[in-house]
């Protein structure tokens, strides 16, 4: 598989959703728990080792009938996955949050203002979306699992970003992560918003020709600027930008479904280990010939 460094392995979970988001791209899929949960296993067993990190992600993953399947699964091979994010609307955090230690690393809280009222209005619906009080409850329990969590927020013009780092490090947040949305046409262009804190030195940052992240210290919060284009195999086609696992149990190079993916045999496997170690031989026959020069 050719890969760019450190592919995403996506878990879409099956289950829908309780927010109405504008700016959602995900869609509702009919789902055979049996046939996604079959995927998953092949997956997480078979998918080459330039893969080591999972998001979890949905609709809204705690909604989910088969969640405790899905982690348990993973639980069982979590040396081989050192990294697991699982990204929620807080719809069912409360009574996900133990259910999470010892599986999941990092826990994205997805809340688009400070403002309760607000939110609701966002995500189209207060059904089961948690109050910021009951954030604090959760982001505390998270903790106390060994998890550190991220509130995850869409950048819309008329936020204000000092306002809402303000509020997140006192609610518990070790990081806030403010995203461009995904529409159509977007540009890896930073905000108004971003170009307003280039005074603070970026403590981290990376770029790619579909993505691009900055990370910031402001008032003592990790601040990561993030925008990608909304699908990335347009503008790579001929590199995995990550591997996501649909509701139908089906593995895709995209969100969209338009590039099917079999998971690798032991020998297709063998072949690739072959090539990149040729590949590495090479490098350090040029280089060491560099040096000799
Ligand atoms: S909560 Fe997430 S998955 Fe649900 S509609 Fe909003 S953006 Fe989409």
């Amino acid at each position: 598989m050719d890969t760019i460094v450190d592919p995403n392995f996506s878990i879409v979970l099956p289950g829908g959703c309780n927010g109405r988001c504008k700016f959602c791209f995900w869609k509702e899929e009919k789902f055979n728990p049996h046939g996604f949960l079959n995927g998953l296993s092949d997956a997480l067993t078979g998918l080459p080792e330039q893969f080591w990190k999972i998001s979890i992600t949905g609709g809204e993953p705690t909604l989910s009938p088969i969640i405790d399947e899905v982690l348990n699964m993973i639980r069982e091979v979590k040396e081989r996955w050192p990294k697991v994010v699982f990204t929620t609307n807080g719809a069912e955090l409360e009574r996900t949050a133990f259910k999470l230690k010892g599986v999941v690393d990092f826990v994205n809280i997805s809340r688009h203002d400070i403002n309760d009222n607000k939110n609701y209005e966002i995500f189209g619906t207060d059904r089961m979306i948690p109050t910021m009080e009951e954030i604090v409850g959760h982001n505390a329990a998270l903790n106390r699992h060994g998890i550190e969590t991220t509130a995850n927020c869409v950048l819309r013009p008329d936020l204000d970003p000092r306002e809402y780092i303000k509020f997140a490090g006192p609610m518990g947040f070790s990081a806030v992560c403010f995203r461009k949305p995904h529409v159509e046409g977007c540009t890896l262009e930073p905000t108004e918003q971003e170009r307003a804190f280039n005074d603070h030195t970026p403590i981290g940052e990376s770029s790619c020709p579909v993505c691009r992240s900055k990370t910031q210290l402001i008032r003592g919060m990790r601040v990561v600027w993030q925008t990608s284009i909304p699908e990335p195999s347009d503008i790579m086609p001929d590199e995995i930008y990550e591997v996501v696992l649909h509701p139908d149990g089906e593995l895709y190079a995209d969100w969209s479904k338009r590039i099917p993916l079999e998971i690798p045999n032991e020998e297709e496997k063998e072949e690739t280990n072959r090539a990149s170690q040729s590949e590495e031989k090479l490098d350090e026959a040029v280089s060491a010939k560099g040096s000799a020069a």
